[in-house]
């Protein structure tokens, strides 16, 4: 069954003290519990994943890394391994991120391997992909998704996108204020689960939940997630506040 899904992505943002009081406000809005089909997943920097896989582990929350190393272990300062996440209860990673990417100059190829590593695990990925702005306004979009999403997934099995998930963040939406129109997110999700039917066939494409990502707040989410391709949203700035946060997953 294909599931709703909002998840937070703190970036690097709230230290401990911080991420204690944002996570007991959620926990206290969650408490009754969400709908079956509901997941609502947060993702605090590394050094407060322990803390929160721990506080959250009786409730509805999951709690995801915001990236990890590909290597099982070994001489690489600086970095975390999926061993080291599972290990603390953390069992989902977001790869691919667009600031990930530009930043820290994580290519295709890398993220194939990240992926790989990830689901070696047994973590669950929430995959990111999206266009530059000068991709858009030279209408590559669509070439851009395929390539990235091509790339660092299609040389799974089918049965390994039981533990993907996709989230569609055109980077010149993220936390910049300007959102893709419903449409225009509806759009491109429905482009890329045609790739997945092309590629795997209508199952796999049907169950994969593909959500959507850049500048959602609780004033735009339920529009956008009223799209039948679009199945919740991976939210940044807006997931920093317990208050908006909570609308968002209400509106799904
Ligand atoms: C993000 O970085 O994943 C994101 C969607 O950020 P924002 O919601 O702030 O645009």
């Amino acid at each position: 069954m294909r599931q709703k899904i909002v998840a937070g992505n703190w970036k690097m943002n709230k230290n401990l003290d911080e991420a204690k009081v944002l996570i007991k406000e959620l926990k206290k809005e969650l408490k009754d519990g969400l709908r079956e089909d509901k997941r609502v997943v947060i993702a605090p920097s590394f050094v407060n994943l322990h803390y929160a896989a721990k506080k959250t582990k009786k409730s509805s929350i999951e709690v995801a890394a915001q990236n990890m190393h590909q290597a099982k272990s070994g001489a690489f300062t600086g970095e975390v391994s999926a061993d080291m996440l599972t290990n603390i209860g953390v069992n989902i990673v977001i790869l691919g991120h667009s600031e990930r990417r530009e930043y820290f100059g994580e290519t295709d190829e890398l993220l194939a391997e990240k992926v790989d590593a990830a689901l070696a695990n047994g973590l669950e990925v929430i995959f990111c992909f999206g266009e530059l702005l000068e991709d858009r306004k030279s209408g590559n979009h669509f070439t851009v998704v395929e390539s990235q999403v091509k790339k660092a997934l299609f040389h799974l099995k089918e049965e390994a996108f039981k533990n993907i998930i996709l989230a569609y963040e055109p980077v010149w939406a993220i936390g910049t204020g300007e959102t893709a129109t419903p449409e225009q997110a509806q759009e491109i999700h429905a482009f890329v689960r045609e790739l997945f039917v092309k590629e795997y066939g209508n199952k796999t494409a049907d169950a994969i939940s593909i959500l959507y990502g850049g500048s959602v707040k609780p004033s735009n989410a339920e529009e956008i997630f009223s799209k039948p391709d679009v199945d919740g949203g991976l939210i940044g700035g807006a997931a920093l506040k317990a208050e908006d946060f909570v609308l968002i997953i209400k509106s799904i």
